[in-house]
């Protein structure tokens, strides 16, 4: 799953007021704070030398609330490898100082620039060309893309040396450039979407400008779109997005193709031609259209975010029994990326905290149902929406009223979200962990309620699974509108276990409170639980022993019947 696109790197509490300011400007940014000294971080992180390296190889911005001298020191032996890389801040932890240390083609200018100006303070600028040309030539602002890096780097040492330059084009960032300016210069600054052979004299921006409109899509298609811009002489770098009708939503021939090309995917409601769709996407200064491919250029650059809307995406997550550490990276990453939340208040609190431009969606916990049409509906708009679950949502959980409710549903773009389920620590398993291993041989997970199937049936199953020697896991055992039905159930495992079976009662495992206590079937009653309590029943061959810490240890050999 992705890094993120921006994190803040913090040692201790004393940087979290200048790290959240930094957040305020920067709202995709996530704060990652080490274990144990920092509060309230979006991520926890051990170690902070493995942390950086690690969001350095990702090509992860990183802005360290630290010495520059640690941050060099840390990423040193990557320092020579090649490829990309990510722009590199050091910021003092009072906020009192900008400091741009590598990624000066990733904007790492820029991005001191915008976070000096944040915190008030002057950012601490050392790139010549930038200081004598009051930008980063090779660094265009968003809209418009460099031709090639090398022969640009010869180009800008050239005019350092003081020669002249020319500019073709429109490039209004450089209209208050202190550069040479000649008519006749050699050196030119050219500025165009027309194809366009590189040579050492240009240096070639292009204007992401140009809107491919697709209402089909087959095998090739990254190649028929450069063969669509070649033949229309337009360069592929001015290329700023794909844009295809609502039925091609969930092609991954077209998602392929778009990653191929580095640009995103916009859809839109249409029903015409691809040129009717290209023209409805933009106000387009040139055309060109060739059946299922219509190519739009615009007199300006695109902005992608504002043309028509991206594939929704669902993502029901399980955030784990509480504790920040149980919960599985790729829900962090999703959580962090959403526009919406949904579930039940006690879980959404839990998945939090929560950026101002993210919408919570609090509901009662037996609207499930509705729960999981609402968000179907939101991320049918092309919002990025996350249905949250604690523990994993395929168990007891939203995961299967998500499906349902699109099995449901005859809505085409409901069945074109991009529904991905992310899984999370269940509360058997993270109190079965806490114990030893009681679940360590085969076992039977099975919820008490009988809201949503009848008493008999789980009499039925809790019969057959006792008989059967399996462990059990019982979700959900007890609530004050279900008062007598664990007694019962237990009844019934008596008559299959002897009074001796160890029996794990966890409560609040992995949350604040939490408690773990350790019996036996004959001792247990059901005033020991309640419906924030797992209880875990052993098969024949569990069994106890004490740990030097005091209490006890709980496991269910992997061998039966014969040991090996
Ligand atoms: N999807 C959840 C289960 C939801 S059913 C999961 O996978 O964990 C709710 C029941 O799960 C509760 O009644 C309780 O029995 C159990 N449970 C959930 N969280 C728990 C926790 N932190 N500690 C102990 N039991 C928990």
């Amino acid at each position: 799953m992705s890094a993120p696109t921006l994190a803040i790197v913090i040692l201790g509490s004393g940087s979290l007021a200048t790290a959240r300011r930094i957040q305020q400007g920067y709202p995709q940014a996530l704060i990652y704070g080490l274990a144990g000294r920092v509060e309230g971080a979006d991520r926890v992180y051990q170690e902070f030398g493995a942390t950086l390296r690690q969001l350095y190889q990702q090509d992860t911005p990183i802005i360290a609330l630290c010495a520059a001298g640690i941050v060099i020191r840390t990423l040193a032996p990557l320092l020579l490898e090649k490829g990309a890389e990510p722009a590199v801040l050091a910021v003092a932890e009072d906020g009192s100082a900008v400091v741009p240390l590598l990624g000066g083609l990733s904007g790492v200018n820029d991005l001191a620039r915008g976070i000096a100006a944040a915190l008030e303070v002057a950012p601490a600028i050392t790139t010549s060309g930038e200081l004598r040309f009051g930008t980063c030539l090779l660094n265009p602002p968003g809209g418009y893309t460099l031709g090639d890096v090398e022969l640009g780097k010869r180009f800008v040492s050239d005019l350092l040396a003081g020669e002249a330059v020319r500019i073709e084009g429109a490039a209004p960032w450089l209209d208050a450039a202190p550069l040479l300016r000649d008519e006749q210069a050699r050196l030119a600054i050219h500025v165009g979407h027309a194809e366009r052979s590189p040579t050492a004299d240009e240096l070639l921006i292009y204007p992401r400008n140009v809107l491919v409109a697709l209402t089909a899509a087959g095998e090739g298609l990254a190649a028929s779109v450069r063969v669509g811009l070649h033949e229309a002489g337009i360069a592929a770098q001015s290329l700023a997005c794909l844009v295809a009708a609502d039925h091609l939503m969930a092609s991954s021939l077209l998602r392929d193709a778009a990653r191929e090309l580095g640009v995103p995917l916009r859809f839109m409601t249409h029903a015409g031609s691809a040129l009717e769709l290209a023209q409805g996407a933009v106000a387009a200064q040139a055309l060109h259209s060739a059946g299922d491919l219509a190519i739009a250029v615009a007199a300006r650059p695109l902005e992608p975010a504002h043309i028509g809307r991206p594939r929704g995406r669902l993502a029901v997550v399980g955030l784990g029994p509480g504790a920040a550490e149980l919960m599985v990276p790729a829900v962090k990453a999703e959580l962090a990326r959403a526009n919406d939340v949904l579930g039940y208040e006690t879980y959404v609190r839990m998945a939090g905290p929560f950026r101002d431009d993210q919408v919570l969606h609090c509901t009662d916990n037996r609207e499930e149902m509705q729960r999981a049409r609402h968000a179907f509906e939101l991320a049918a708009q092309g919002r990025s929406v996350v249905v949250v679950s604690s523990g994993d949502p395929g168990v007891f959980a939203m995961a299967a009223a998500v499906l349902e409710a699109l099995h449901e549903s005859t809505d085409p773009l409901w069945h074109s979200v991009d529904l991905d389920i992310l899984p999370g620590v269940s509360a058997s398993l993270a109190t079965a962990a806490q114990a030893g291993a009681p679940l360590g041989h085969d076992f039977c997970v099975l919820s008490l309620s009988d809201n949503l199937k009848p008493w008999a049936i789980i009499e039925k199953r809790l019969d057959l699974a006792a008989e059967a020697d399996l462990a059990l896991a019982f979700y959900n055992p007890i609530s004050r509108s279900r008062p007598w039905q664990l007694g019962r159930a237990l009844e019934i495992v008596r008559t299959h276990r002897t009074g001796a079976t160890p029996v794990v009662l966890g409560r609040d495992i992995g949350r604040p409170g939490q408690t773990l206590r350790v019996t036996t079937l004959g001792d247990l009653t059901p005033e020991q639980v309640d419906m924030r309590t797992m209880v875990l029943i052993g098969s024949s061959t569990t069994c106890t022993f004490p740990r030097a810490e005091g209490g006890e240890w709980v496991y269910t050999p992997r061998w039966y019947g014969v040991k090996h």
